[in-house]
């Protein structure tokens, strides 16, 4: 007999989801692995003192609750975006999960409000993207904050701590297989723990680990997306035409040279731009707190590439990028919009003549041109032209941009509709999976396999 019924590999949200429907039968014996640590110990010393200091795993990536822990908290309610689940379930069912899901968050305490809701104002800004040659996707948000977000976590996990077994400080390095069933996985202080039902929800920082995993047991990896480009931090009342209107204005550029798809991500309204790292390479990011607003707001401009044969290494080229940029920055490198535009660098005397007042202070004024390539950044700058139309005074000089901002979506697997590997009861969820790219779809997606689970067991009976 093995010694748990199911084991969930990482406890970032879609793990805790699967968790949370497991526990819902109190018969089932399920235990969760957790790398970093726990709750109550993530303290990231870059918000402590201003510094990253690269820790191993990042503490804002890893450990209970993670990315999603301390992540912005924005709840998408909406099917287009947040990652590729629907490619699975089919948008009927993802829609109907979505709904559980905010639904479990709202128990969890969860605000109430919804932002996007203003339905002809956003309409007027449809027409206004459309002139601009953009498409605005109208969504549905309920904002967390990255404090509060926290807390819903912690709170799932006093919930669970009575219904299963939770260990944090655990990384999992293999994943145990015989004759094409999953039995178990091995720990990296080589215990072996077996298992039923494995399901892997490893995250973004877990991608790599999963990818070596997937080829070792010759599962078929299927070539994902990468988003790279940079963070843009403005004054906040120039970016409220859309942000009072849509809390995440999602818009989306066709770009004229190059036709690639650019568009804005993780709009943070008066928030803070913030880095994260992940195998010692730091990349930027941005989150607000429900708490507490700056005079900034900032969010991300991302240019999607799917590269095709033969080249099959997105992430390889996305980690070269964003060491590129560490290289040359000692980390992020930030640059005024003015001074990439007139070719040349960023000083910090430059930086200070500005008027936009950085709410990052430990990058390092430089040149972006010596980072991104020519096509990413005609890219980005041609969004931002098209995007002052919205919102004007986003193309200015004075226009921060941070670099690099690399979204590692890992390579998908091939997974049945419920999520399981091409391995009988492995189960692979979350953005590590290639599956999501979002607090909501991951969620989501750790519920699919649970539920999943659930009417497997009960079948065997
Ligand atoms: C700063 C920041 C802000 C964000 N803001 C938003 C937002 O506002 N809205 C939104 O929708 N999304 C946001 N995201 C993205 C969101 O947090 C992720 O999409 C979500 O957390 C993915 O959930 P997951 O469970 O798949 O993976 P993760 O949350 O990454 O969790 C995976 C966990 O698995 C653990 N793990 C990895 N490998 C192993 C192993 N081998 N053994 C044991 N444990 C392992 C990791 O330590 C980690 O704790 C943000 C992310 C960041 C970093």
């Amino acid at each position: 007999m093995a010694d748990y019924d199911v084991i969930i590999v990482g406890s970032g949200p879609a793990g805790i989801f699967a968790a949370l429907e497991l526990a819902k039968n109190e018969k089932i014996k399920t235990l969760i692995l957790e790398k970093g640590p726990d709750v109550g110990k993530r303290s990231c010393a870059e918000r402590l003192t201003g510094k990253c200091i690269n820790c191993d795993p990042c503490r804002i990536t890893s450990g209970w609750g993670g990315a999603g822990a301390f992540s912005d908290g924005k709840l998408t309610l909406s099917t287009e975006v947040g990652g590729w689940l629907g490619d699975y379930i089919g948008n009927q069912e993802l829609a109907s999960l979505i709904s559980y899901v905010d639904d479990t968050y709202r128990q969890f305490g969860a605000p109430v409000e919804v932002h996007g809701t203003g339905d002809e104002n956003i309409r007027q800004l449809q027409r206004q993207a459309v002139l601009a040659d953009m498409r605005l996707v109208p969504m549905r948000v309920r904002h967390l904050g990255t404090d509060r977000c926290y807390d819903i976590i912690k709170l799932m996990k006093d919930r669970l701590e009575s219904h299963i077994d939770i260990r944090a400080g655990v990384q999992v390095v293999n994943l145990l297989t015989e004759d094409g069933r999953v039995t178990g996985v091995q720990t990296a202080k080589g215990e072996e723990i077996t298992g039923d039902y494995v399901v892997v929800g490893p995250g973004r920082e877990g991608a790599d680990w999963l990818n070596t995993e997937v080829r070792r047991l010759g599962l078929s990896p299927v070539s994902n997306e990468i988003d790279i480009g940079v963070r843009v931090e403005v004054p906040a009342v120039v970016m409220e035409p859309l942000t009072k209107e849509l809390y995440e204005p999602k818009l989306i550029y066709n770009s004229r040279s190059f036709e690639d798809r650019v568009r804005t991500f993780c709009v943070c309204p008066y928030g803070v731009v913030a880095s994260e790292s992940t195998d010692g390479i730091t990349t930027v990011n941005g989150h607000s707190y429900a708490g507490k607003k700056t005079e900034n707001t900032n969010f991300a401009l991302l240019v999607s590439t799917a590269f095709t044969e033969p080249f099959n290494e997105p992430i390889a080229y996305g980690k070269y990028i964003a060491r590129l940029a560490n290289l040359l920055g000692d980390g992020i490198i930030i640059q005024r919009l003015g001074d990439l535009m007139d070719g040349r660098r960023s000083t910090p005397e430059r930086i200070a003549r500005g008027t936009t007042v950085p709410t990052f202070t430990d990058a390092t004024p430089g040149d972006l041109s010596f980072v991104l390539p020519y096509r990413y950044l005609s890219d980005i700058k041609e969004m931002l032209t098209a995007l002052d139309k919205l919102a004007p005074g986003v193309n200015s000089r004075n226009t921060l941009l941070y670099g690099v901002e690399v979204k590692f979506y890992s390579s998908r697997l091939k997974l049945t509709s419920t999520l399981e590997t091409e391995i009988e009861n492995l189960y692979a969820i979350g953005d590590g999976a290639g599956v999501t790219r979002g607090l909501m779809q991951s969620s989501a997606s750790g519920v699919v396999a649970a539920r999943a689970i659930l009417s497997s067991i009960a079948g065997r009976k």
